[in-house]
């Protein structure tokens, strides 16, 4: 049961405030926090401040004791992704003497930083190969408590933190780790089944941030990939090992014809030019394309240096007014003022109009101009 002394709500939940309470909170010592029910009610969020537990709750209860549950599967999950984070912190530092300057325990995956702005890829995997090696050796994991003065004798990885009081919590991963630390741990390495890095990038300036997952999140991830890349090699109607080399070659296929599109464009644009048909409005000679935006982008290169030109161009979805000797700026806005729904913008000779009929765009230029 759980004395639930006060509830209180913000604008999305409601809390239920305890003083003791059997749910591990988030954040404490950088891990996740407990999920579960309590009253029948879903936790979504545990927190600890000045010794109250805040239940983050998904429905309204009044204060008494409850019934709780908590969901052990996750706090399973929860205590493999931590001890993996042993396992690799203390690979990392046997490897390549780096050190875990602080880690990041996530539902999705979990990070350590390490103190270095860049790890090799050998590194990488000689860690991961090592973290691995322990996780198949089947290492008893134990928890002690020790006063300080004994703890400090263990050849810890890392120091005591100056404000633990009394007893310190020591964990040992056989004769591999021995660390001080307050969170959820698995009982064997065995039972974390694979430790996998996904990624690494620069962070801070001088560290490196390594993402990785374990256990049923590390299968979840492979099975997750293997589909992925079946679902691609077999679009590609391929192998999956011929996959990269296929799409190396099909990118280089499409920058090929892109620029080959764009010469073949502008070679269109130029014969165009001499053939567009051209309306006399006052002074200025206005010339229409509807088309391509690909052919339209280079219509102003061959039409646009006479100022008494004005280019209108309908590009699928919007029409550009393009001109040297127009005011664009003004005739903007009056169009705008025509027509209130339309959208768009520009600068002193070219403006974009979205939402307006091309004809009724050559009403208003010729109302504008006479
Ligand atoms: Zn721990």
């Amino acid at each position: 049961m759980i004395r639930i002394e006060q509830v209180m709500r913000d604008e999305r939940n409601f809390i239920a405030i305890s003083r003791e309470s059997p749910f591990y909170p988030d954040g404490k010592g950088g891990q996740l926090g407990d999920r579960g029910k309590i009253g029948g009610l879903r936790v979504l969020k545990v927190e600890e401040r000045q010794g109250l537990y805040l239940h983050y709750l998904d429905g309204e209860l009044e204060p008494g004791e409850y019934e709780y549950e908590i969901d052990l599967e996750r706090r399973k999950d929860i205590a493999c992704q931590h001890t993996a984070q042993h396992i690799l912190s203390a690979s990392f530092l046997k490897v390549a003497d780096l050190e875990t300057m602080s880690f990041h325990m996530g539902e999705e995956y979990s990070t350590i930083d390490l103190n270095a702005p860049f790890v090799i890829n050998e590194v990488i995997e000689e860690a991961e190969d090592l973290a691995n090696e322990v996780v198949r050796k089947c290492l008893k994991v134990e928890i002690l408590t020790l006063g300080r003065e004994g703890s400090e004798r263990l050849n810890l990885r890392k120091p005591v933190s100056e404000k633990a009081e009394g007893e310190v919590r020591i964990v040992k991963i056989g004769d591999f780790d021995v660390t001080p630390c307050g969170g959820f741990h698995v009982e064997n390495t065995g039972n974390i089944g694979l430790i996998k890095i996904l990624d690494r990038e620069k962070v801070k300036g001088s560290l490196t941030r390594v993402y990785f997952v374990a256990g049923k999140r590390a299968l979840r991830d492979y099975r997750r990939k293997n589909q992925i890349l079946r679902s691609i090699s077999s679009i590609l109607t391929t192998s999956v090992e011929e996959t990269e080399k296929r799409v190396t070659n099909l990118l280089e296929d499409v920058k090929k014809a892109h620029s080959k599109l764009e010469k073949m464009a502008e070679d269109f644009a130029e014969f165009l030019s001499k053939h567009l048909p051209r309306e006399q409005i006052c002074d200025f000679s206005v010339i229409s394309f509807k088309g391509y935006e690909e052919v339209g982008r280079f219509l102003p290169k061959f039409l646009g240096d006479d100022e008494k030109v004005i280019l209108v161009l309908s590009l699928e979805g919007k029409v550009e007014v393009i001109s040297k000797g127009l005011d664009c700026p003004g005739f903007f806005e009056y169009v705008k003022r025509r027509h209130n729904t339309i959208k768009g913008g520009g600068s002193r000779d070219r403006i974009v109009l979205v939402g307006i009929d091309p004809k009724e765009l050559m009403e208003d230029l010729r109302d504008f101009l006479s």
